[in-house]
């Protein structure tokens, strides 16, 4: 096909169109915002409502391939896109979607994720503080990201503050990681599947910071179990495009933390650091392309985020030559919204 369609209108579909568009394709974004960001490279559709089957069929009309750069976009419309692939398929977004799931589904495959227990109600959070102890960290089971829909708690009074609303939640214990690092694969439409280098991550208040390549021990030495459990979960979902596993590297093996079934932010290193950058090589699987060699193209790549009104400092930037300087057009910044990225490459 020719046409490629992407569900989510942010900073990553508009990586995605910019690979897409030096491939040859054309890219169509279904985004709730009529100024959505990726819309400025491509040809947009605004909808308001998300959900809407009979606008998202008629998009998908449009288009030969529809991928997502998005995990929280409602799953049933997608089920009726007709005869349009969609790549990768609704299950796995299905999966990722609840962290509640997500967990169940990759603890099946052998994976180790913090204890938990679903919550609903304050009895139900006693009881899971009383099974998995202090502290731990309350999150919302789905619409979370950058740290948002989560509260730390440390002791009972944390507790006593809390107002939890009717949406359903999820407890989890607290761990004590040595570092944070991801796995990116992708997976071709002929299952052959590339590793990317994992980065070591650095979040602040629960947002990434930093991305670095090479990650280091303790990372480095437990990348191989890792990456067997995020092949097993791309097997098991028959997935095609980009995958991230996210975990935190302990004195007991990698903990695994969640998953995103899409390009992930803590990969923009690959734009200018590795030899085919994870968006490029997502466009090829979903389009039934050949995979592009994933690997380190510098000695060490940095990536950071510019976060709120870090952006402002981008001409500084720009001074430093072995700087790639990623601005996402987002207008006014607000504190906590990625507003651009640094790569920053030693040859
Ligand atoms: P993303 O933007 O990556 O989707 P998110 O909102 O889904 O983020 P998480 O990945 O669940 O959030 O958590 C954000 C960060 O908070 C983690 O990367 C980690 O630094 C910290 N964190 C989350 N859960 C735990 C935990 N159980 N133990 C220790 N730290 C945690
Ligand atoms: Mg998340
Ligand atoms: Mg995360």
């Amino acid at each position: 096909g020719s046409t490629i369609g992407i569900l989510g209108g942010g900073q990553l579909g508009r990586m995605l169109a910019t690979s897409a568009a030096q491939l040859g394709y054309r890219c169509h974004i279904y985004a709730p915002e009529p100024d959505s960001i990726a819309a400025e490279v491509s040809h947009a559709f605004t909808q308001a409502e998300w959900s809407d089957t009979v606008s998202m069929a008629a998009f998908a009309r449009a288009c030969d391939v529809v991928t997502y750069e998005f995990e929280n976009v409602p799953v049933t419309p997608l089920l009726t896109l007709g005869t349009v692939p969609l790549l990768p398929h609704p299950r796995a977004l299905e999966t990722a979607q609840d962290r509640l799931t997500e967990k169940q589904f990759v603890q099946g495959l052998g994976g180790t994720p913090a204890p938990f227990a679903p919550v609903d109600t304050l009895a139900e959070l006693d009881a899971a503080i009383a099974a998995i102890g202090l502290p731990g960290i309350l999150k919302t089971r789905r619409e979370g990201y950058d740290g948002k829909g989560q509260w730390r708690i440390q002791s009972a009074a944390d507790v006593e503050a809390l107002d939890l609303s009717a949406q359903p939640l999820i407890y989890e214990g607290f761990v004590d990681f040595l570092a944070e690092f991801s796995v990116i694969l992708c997976r071709g439409a002929d299952g052959q599947v590339r590793y990317y280098d994992s980065a070591r991550n650095v979040h602040e208040n629960g947002i990434l910071a930093l991305s670095t390549i090479p990650a280091g021990e303790p990372i480095a030495s437990q990348v191989a179990p890792a990456r067997e459990l995020a092949a097993a979960v791309a097997e098991a979902l028959d997935y095609v495009g980009v995958l991230t596993l996210e975990f935190f590297a302990t004195e007991h093996g990698p903990v695994f933390n969640e998953m995103a079934p899409r390009v992930h932010n803590s990969g923009h290193w690959t734009i200018e650091g590795a030899v085919t950058s994870q968006f490029e090589n997502h466009i090829r699987a979903i389009c039934g392309l050949p995979l592009g060699e994933p690997g380190l193209a510098a000695s060490i790549a940095e990536m950071r985020n510019l976060i709120g009104d870090e952006a402002a400092g981008w001409a500084d930037i720009l001074a430093d030559p072995a700087n790639h300087l990623h601005l996402y057009g987002k207008g006014e910044p607000s504190p906590g919204r990625k507003m651009g990225h640094v790569t920053r490459l030693v040859l």
